[in-house]
């Protein structure tokens, strides 16, 4: 056997593309019945009604490096791209509304809409830089170093407290922070920063589109193609031993440090830091939310935080392991696009609380208020819900550690000592393993890029293959 991979979610099965379209013989092994990790779609609560597990918008499936090469579409994945991007309601019925047109949205932001457009339009007209730059392995000088230098004077910018600086109203300072708080971190800070400006650069790009049918779209064309190349995938099988796997010339873990000294016995990144949790709520609704603000109802995603200053509160709370009493939300609505998740004229809503890290705390509760704040009578909509709680979610998946959904805490230090301060991040103390999975550069999102940064390493150590892994995949 040429190459194990241990785990099928988005970066493990982009390893083992990559290795499979240099000719290598592959097999992946799931611990759950069902491929994809992050990247499922299941009834979770009424027959007819397809939730997504985990993952639910997908900016990178569009513009990540590995699915760029991929090309979803030309692997029959209908990515459905809304003109609004993701919409942030306030309290008197306006809201931040994110148009993919630039000009459109900054319109919508009053004085603060050519400071948005400052912001944003230098990393719009250079994004494939940007985004290379943002998912590379941080150990190579990006391509584009203008588009690197741009994207990291914003962060700076946006991660200190001088975020303010460049407004002068609410709407644009609290969707900025509804963009970082997808770190999971407090704020400001320089991660979350970087996470806002990359999807907020996004957001006015491709778009940050949703996949007819739900994520598991995503999963089956991985799988579709990695079968057609050769390849094997076991899934009900939880490695618990490297012993368990076939002798085979490279072995890699699409698994956290912790999942990796589980199976090897090996301690290593004694120091990583696993960050804070999320509560995962999914509502069966008889209708569509009643948004207070009209355009909220165009929006697949939407960020239910309220103003930045409530934001700001809610992730320091939860940083210092206290849950907060508005928290952040995401939610996600995709009948917007996609007709076929539920049974005509009745919805999913798909939704999220960052909790502290371990939390057992249901706070559908808390969800539901912060979703009643922009949509009064939302509640009187709700046929069924389905819980996962932070400390569930480990269960669900073994790499999501105390509910963390990012592979690891969001600090500047483990942005790039991910998962410790190593020349090869990938490569682990164990000889011939690997590590694959978001606890590795570039961290949490589907995007692919631990896999074929991972994978890039393997080809080059172990079959003396240099050629661009990502050129292999175009082929
Ligand atoms: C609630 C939630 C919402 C999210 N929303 C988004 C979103 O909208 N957009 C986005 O881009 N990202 C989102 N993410 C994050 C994204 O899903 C993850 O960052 C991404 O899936 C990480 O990919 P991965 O390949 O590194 O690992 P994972 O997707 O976690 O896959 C790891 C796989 O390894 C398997 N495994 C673990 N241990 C073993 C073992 N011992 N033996 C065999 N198999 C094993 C697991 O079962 C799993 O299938 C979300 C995550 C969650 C939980």
């Amino acid at each position: 056997m040429d190459a194990v991979i241990v785990g099928s979610g988005p970066n493990g099965l982009a390893a083992a593309l990559v290795l499979a379209k240099a000719g290598l013989q592959v097999t992946v092994y799931e611990a759950a019945e069902l491929p994809g990790g992050g990247t499922r779609t299941r009834e979770l609560t009424r027959p007819g009604f397809a939730h997504d597990v985990c993952s639910a918008t997908h900016p990178m499936a569009l513009a990540s490096p590995f699915f760029r090469a991929f090309d979803l579409a030309a692997h029959g994945v209908e990515l459905l791209v809304p003109e609004l991007s993701y919409a942030h309601p306030l309290d008197d019925g306006r809201a931040g509304l994110a148009w993919r047109d630039l000009d459109r949205a900054a319109d919508g932001l009053g004085r603060d809409g050519a400071a948005w457009a400052r912001l944003f339009g230098p990393l719009t007209e250079r994004w494939t830089g940007v985004v290379d730059a943002a998912m590379g392995d941080l150990r190579h000088p990006p391509a584009d170093l203008r588009a690197a230098v741009t994207l990291a004077a914003r962060i700076a910018e946006q991660g200190s407290p001088l975020w303010n600086f460049r407004f002068r109203e609410d709407t644009a300072p609290a969707m900025f922070a509804g963009l970082a708080g997808h770190a999971i971190a407090p704020m400001p800070g320089f991660l979350p920063a970087a996470a806002g400006m990359l999807l907020g650069t996004l957001a006015h790009v491709g778009g940050w589109p949703i996949p007819r049918g739900g994520s598991r779209r995503i999963t089956e064309a991985l799988v579709t193609e990695l079968e057609k190349l050769g390849g094997t995938l076991i899934t009900g099988h939880r490695v618990r031993s490297l012993h368990e796997l076939p002798k085979a010339t490279a072995t890699l873990l699409n698994l956290t440090p912790k999942g990796f000294t589980e199976l090897t016995g090996v301690p290593y990144a004694r120091r990583f830091r696993y960050g804070a949790g999320s509560c995962k709520v999914d509502f069966a609704l008889s209708g569509p939310v009643p948004w207070t603000n009209p355009d909220c109802a165009l929006a697949p995603t939407l960020h239910l935080v309220g103003s930045q200053s409530e934001a700001r509160l809610a992730e320091r709370a939860i940083s210092r392991g206290r849950h907060a009493a508005r928290p952040y939300v995401l939610a996600a609505q995709p009948g917007v696009l996609d007709d076929g998740r539920a049974p005509a004229g009745q919805h999913t809503l798909w939704s999220y609380a960052h909790v502290p890290h371990g939390s057992a705390v249901d706070v559908t509760a808390q969800i539901i208020a912060q979703i009643e704040r922009f949509a009064p009578g939302f509640r009187d909509l709700i046929l069924d819900t389905h819980v996962i709680t932070a400390a569930e979610q480990e269960t669900y998946n073994p790499n999501y550690v105390g509910g963390d959904i990012g592979g690891g805490a969001m600090t500047p230090w483990q942005a790039i000592a991910r998962p410790a301060p190593r020349g090869n991040p990938y490569r682990t103390p164990v000889p011939g393993v690997y590590l694959c999975s978001a606890s590795t550069p570039p961290g949490g999102g589907v995007h692919g890029m631990a896999g074929v940064h991972a994978a890039t390493r393997v080809l080059k150590e172990h079959f003396g293959t240099y050629t661009d892994p990502l050129e292999l995949l175009r082929c």
